[in-house]
């Protein structure tokens, strides 16, 4: 049995916390809180291997500073860098998370870029071929979710456990 940690981090408002509970809860609260600085759920991916567990890390409130924390990156095993479909200033902030991480995490872990709340195609304001090529001069994989539809919420998980299982356990 293995256990991989896997952080969020992207801006406030992307829908971090929702995407934590739709995997862990399956449920979307339109207006969730936590009323703690730093929320750490688990659940579990089901690979041909066997059941993968996975402990999700997401921050609260000032989200910037509270990831700054050793204790958040440290023994990370993968992150999804989350942006919000509707918010180009939120994918505009993804190279800053990155940097954030690089710094943070020496070691490789595993990358997925999420676009979240693809729900809400009405109000698109990030190009989903500009995030692509994005994700793929770095060599992350991505994926447009919606967290309160659910829709593609599950893969995401399962294919970045995927990757975390043949980059950690196989090699
Ligand atoms: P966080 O600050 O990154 O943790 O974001 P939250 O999970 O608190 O979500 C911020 C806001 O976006 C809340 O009002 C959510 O209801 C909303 N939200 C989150 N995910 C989605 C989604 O997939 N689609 C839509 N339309 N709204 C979402
Ligand atoms: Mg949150």
């Amino acid at each position: 049995q293995y256990l991989f940690k896997v952080l969020i981090v992207g801006d406030t408002g992307v829908g971090k916390s929702s995407l934590m509970m739709r995997f862990t809860e399956n449920k979307f609260l339109e207006n969730y809180i936590c009323t703690v600085s730093l929320d750490i759920r688990a659940s579990y991916v089901e690979l041909l291997e066997g059941k993968m567990m996975l402990e999700v890390w997401d921050t609260t409130g000032d989200e910037r500073l509270k990831s700054a924390m050793p204790s958040f990156y440290r023994g990370a095993h993968g992150v999804l860098l989350v942006y919000d479909i509707t918010s180009s200033k939120s994918f505009e902030n993804i190279g800053g998370w990155l940097k954030e991480i690089m710094r943070m995490c020496p070691d490789k872990l595993n990358v997925v870029l999420v676009g979240n709340k693809c729900d809400d195609l009405d109000h698109r304001q990030v190009d989903p071929e500009q995030a692509l090529q994005y994700a793929r001069r770095r060599g992350f994989h991505s994926d447009e979710v919606s967290a309160k539809s659910g829709e593609n919420v599950y893969n995401l998980f399962r294919s970045l456990t995927f990757d975390m299982h043949d980059r950690i356990v196989r090699h």
